[in-house]
């Protein structure tokens, strides 16, 4: 459909990424500009990027309306992303300007696709060896056969572009002149898939029908782990792409790993679009172009993916679809899983949600019909589910400073015995949660946050897990400022690597942890040679609970089952259960059956007990209940506001103002708490108290919400944040 024409000179209003709010009048440019073209505008003294949103306002002297510059060489944004972005600023109070920032984020948008220089490996040697020259070799190493940009290289590298020019006239960097876009190799749905079990047909099938009917239509996807969902859901993507239609896979960052781009590889025989945070100016620049004209067919994405500018998406699938990661907690406060939702039903596509322990929210949607539900009951061929079991740690013994008990321990011994690989998992980065002083008793805490520092062994340095701030570790305490009483008091990912390697001595023991990793490619390359039994025994964090592959692994440890089940948060249980669920499924993945036993003080924890007993139905059945009878999510609606500033007085000041003035919620039914401190409370300097409100699920809390915070004028440096199904509560 031919969109809406401005000829020159025409009123139009022109909505830019800038924090106005609101689009802003322009005259249509020499030879005019279709509407939702990406334009260039005069803002102040700048130039901004914007995209014509409709005719203009008209509400200034004509005479005095700028002109948009030139229209920007990318397809214009379609209907269809515009009512995304207009209804996804709506649910989750956002300004618009804000949502269209996540959908203009590809850098250097507008710029014509051209000829530019490369540079990579050549084949000469450096005639001296420097520094700065060992670092570009080191990059070029590292990436392989990829091509760089001149600024990319050197700002990768970390040396100066006339160190680059240099090695470029010994051959030793090879520069050559490329396209901008190269397009993608094209996918074909017709290789053949693996031989599908019984029960994955029937599932790939269903999946494949839904695409095809080209409705809107979302379906859980549930199975344990290794019960070949990857295998079940390419299929509904092979379905999109006869279809002629576009597919978007989202995985959580960290699960982006070679082993399943392999896959996909597989199956399609051709790479498809990687969209992720590490990925290169220039290839983020290839893909959102390549997205927009239809070329590339496939993305496996991070989150983010979600506002490429697919022209004919057919099919989104979002794989371990209770990851917390998929809710941005910075910016614009959106969950990746719910958009992927909205967005398939405004273009007419089919949602498939993956997981082996859905988010109860799904859960619920599925029992309640709004979503179709699929599950695969068994491992696929021979793997079983582990055996699991508690390792009850009252009657251990342990002395303090070990977290290894004597029972892992044996079980770990008859494993690497039998050339079997064993995994220990604790959910700490770093080396030790707390840095004490042995003198006067301080905790070392962050300047700018309410959280202590963690004391990274590896790095050496503390580093704030909020801010990300970090330090050198001090010599003397900075409280008493006693020297070499500083001590690290509990464990965390690096220390229980140092434990392992002392019980282990003639063992290869590989600790995986995002930190320890100077690039994703570097931590992808450790992940492949786990896989291919380079490592006996792996330790790990979150990382390694997501969906890797590691055939010989028989055996999970988790340290300590109890960590997420301190604290008042509701979903405490549900994330417990998810996480040790999942990091269980590790074990025994291929022939060798596998065990997962969970280290715990309470053994008899009704959460702990209902993990072992594996009835996950009824698990569910009992938290739905809980959270029924106490109104929360998914049974009532809930929303945080979130207000900080520099000055905790004034914050707290804001939040009860507005705890007073709360007509606007009282007349739908809605019921206001707080303020309280935020579950962050300080972040960067800046104090946070949170108001959470709640109400049915039939209110229409939006539009009370917007009228309630419209009330309050922020002072100075206070800001406020509205947090639309906050995460915890
Ligand atoms: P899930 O996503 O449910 O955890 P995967 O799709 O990753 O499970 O499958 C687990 C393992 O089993 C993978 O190595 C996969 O290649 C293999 N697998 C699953 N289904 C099949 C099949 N039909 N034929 C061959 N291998 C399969
Ligand atoms: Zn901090």
């Amino acid at each position: 459909m031919p969109q809406m024409f401005f000829d020159e000179g025409a009123l139009i209003s022109v909505l830019t990424a800038q924090p106005l709010d609101r689009a802003l009048d322009y005259k249509a440019p020499e030879g005019g500009c279709h509407l939702g073209a990406f334009v260039e505008v005069p803002l102040g003294p700048r130039k901004v990027v914007g995209v014509v949103w409709g005719a203009g306002q008209g509400n200034f002297d004509y005479n005095k309306v700028r002109k948009v510059m030139r229209v920007l060489d990318a397809a214009p944004m379609r209907a269809e992303m515009v009512s995304f972005l207009e209804k996804s600023a709506a649910y989750t109070l956002t300004p618009l300007s804000a949502m269209l920032r996540l959908a203009t984020r590809a850098p250097g948008l507008g710029d014509p696709p051209s000829m530019q220089k490369v540079y990579r490996r050549g084949i000469g040697e450096p005639d001296r060896v420097t520094k700065a020259r060992t670092q570009v070799l080191d990059t070029l190493q590292e990436y392989g056969d990829l091509s760089f940009t001149l600024k990319e290289l050197a700002d990768m590298a970390g040396v100066t572009s006339s160190v680059i020019k240099g090695l470029v006239k010994q051959e030793v960097v090879r520069e050559e002149e490329s396209p901008r876009d190269l397009p993608f190799l094209p996918l074909d749905p017709d290789l053949p898939s693996k031989n599908l079990s019984d029960d994955q047909a029937a599932g790939a099938q269903v999946l494949a029908a839904g695409v095809a009917s080209g409705n809107y239509g979302t379906t859980l996807l549930r199975g344990v782990t290794g019960s070949g969902k990857t295998e079940v859901y390419l299929e509904a993507v092979a379905a999109a792409l006869r279809a002629g239609r576009q597919a978007l896979v989202l995985l959580p960052e960290i699960a982006l790993t070679s082993e399943f781009l392999t896959r996909v590889e597989a199956r399609f025989g051709a790479k498809p679009a990687e969209w992720h945070s590490g990925a290169t100016m220039t290839e983020r620049r290839r893909i959102w172009r390549m997205v927009g004209q239809g070329q590339a067919q496939l993305v496996i994405g991070a989150r983010s993916a979600l506002f490429l500018p697919f022209q004919n998406l057919g099919l989104i699938v979002v794989d371990e679809e209770h990851d917390t990661s998929y809710k941005q907690e910075e910016g614009v406060l959106y969950n990746a899983r719910d958009m992927a939702v909205l967005r398939a039903s405004i273009c007419g596509a089919h949602v498939v949600l993956a997981s082996a322990t859905p988010s109860l929210e799904t859960w619920a949607n599925a029992q309640a019909g709004k979503y179709a539900k699929l599950e695969l009951k068994s491992r696929f061929g021979p793997a079983v589910m582990p055996t699991m079991g508690t390792i009850d740690m009252r009657a251990e013994g342990l002395p303090s400073d070990r977290w290894i008990s004597p029972t892992l321990k044996a079980q770990v011994d008859a494993r690497l015995a039998k050339g079997e690989q064993a995994m220990l998992f604790i959910n700490r980065r770093g080396y030790a949660p707390v840095t004490l002083c042995r003198a006067c008793g301080h905790q070392i805490a962050c300047d700018h946050c309410d959280a202590r520092m963690v004391e990274h062994r590896f790095l050496k340095r503390l580093i704030c897990h909020q801010c990300g701030e970090s330090k050198e570790m001090p010599e003397a305490c900075p409280s008493c400022e006693v020297e070499g009483k500083l001590a690290a008091v509990g464990p965390g990912v690096e220390r229980l690597g140092e434990e392992a390697h002392a019980l282990w001595p003639d063992a290869r023991v590989a600790t995986l942890s995002s930190d320890m990793y100077g690039t994703a490619r570097a931590l992808k390359a450790e992940i492949a040679g786990i896989a291919e039994g380079a490592a006996d025994i792996v330790i790990g964090t979150q990382l390694v609970a997501k969906g890797h592959n590691f055939p010989n692994l028989t055996l999970v440890g988790v340290i300590d089952a109890d960590l997420g089940l301190a604290g008042s948060d509701l979903r405490a249980a549900e994330r417990t259960f998810q996480l040790m669920r999942q990091v269980a499924g590790r074990a025994g993945r291929a022939e060798a059956p596998g065990t997962a036993l969970l280290q715990t003080y309470q053994p008899d924890h009704p959460v702990i007990r209902s993990i072992l007993d594996g009835d996950e139905e009824g698990f569910w059945q009992a938290e739905a209940k809980e959270r029924e009878q106490a109104g929360m999510p998914p049974y009532g609606r809930l929303a945080g506001i979130i207000l900080s500033g520099p000055d905790v007085a004034a914050v707290f000041e804001a939040g009860n103002q507005l705890a007073r003035n709360d007509r606007a919620l009282r007349d739908v039914g809605a019921q206001v708490f707080g303020p309280a401190p935020a579950p962050i409370a300080r972040v960067r300097g800046r104090h946070r108290v949170r108001l959470l409100v709640k109400a049915d699920k039939t209110v229409a809390l939006q539009r009370a919400l917007a009228k309630w915070v419209s009330q309050i004028r922020l002072k100075g440096d206070l800001r406020l944040a509205v947090d639309i199904d906050p995460q915890s509560f």
